[in-house]
């Protein structure tokens, strides 16, 4: 049974990231979304409540599960039985960061592979920080997210 892993932040899950979550289900027989237990970064959502946005915007994949952790994606990845870890290529930007945790996540375990799918061009200028970014200042985040996430951060802005 081939499953990857697909780590991230998803503060909140995006259509960019629905869109690659819904290409690499075609890949494997099981897709885990792992949502990063970031402490020190300063989210907007917790944990749980990333996890849940997250299980309703799958709800049409059978074989994606959503799960969280902390500590090393590696450690996680093989918990998982995963060996392959899943990432997003948007731009140039991405990659110097990407290839690097990719690398060091290649010396730590040889077994595991990571895959990168380029981004969708429509979506090629979203992140989480743009949405939160726009939201913040009262505008339309229609475009980038689910109907139910918009709610959900129109919410946390009072707006
Ligand atoms: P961000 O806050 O930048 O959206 P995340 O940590 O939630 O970042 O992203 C998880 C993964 O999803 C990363 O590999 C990231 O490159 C990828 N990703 C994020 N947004 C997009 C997008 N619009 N298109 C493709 N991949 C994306």
């Amino acid at each position: 049974m081939r499953t990857a892993i697909y780590p991230g932040s998803f503060d909140p899950v995006t259509l960019g990231h629905i869109d690659v979550i819904e290409r690499a289900s075609k890949m494997v027989d099981k897709l885990i979304v792992a949502v990063l237990n970031n402490s020190s970064k300063n989210s907007l959502f917790s944990v749980e409540e990333r996890v849940n946005m997250l299980k309703e915007v799958t709800s049409h994949l059978d074989n994606v599960e959503i799960r969280h952790f902390g500590g090393l994606l590696i450690d996680f990845a093989r918990e998982c039985n995963a060996a392959i870890i899943v990432r997003g290529l948007r731009a140039v930007t991405d990659f110097e960061y990407e290839l690097q945790m990719a690398q060091t996540n290649r010396i730590m375990n040889r077994d595991i592979d990571t895959l990168f799918l380029t981004t969708d061009l429509k979506y090629a200028y979203l992140s989480s920080s743009i949405v939160k970014e726009v939201a913040r200042f009262g505008g339309d985040i229609s475009e980038f997210v689910v109907p139910m996430v918009a709610e959900k951060v129109k919410e946390k802005y009072k707006i």
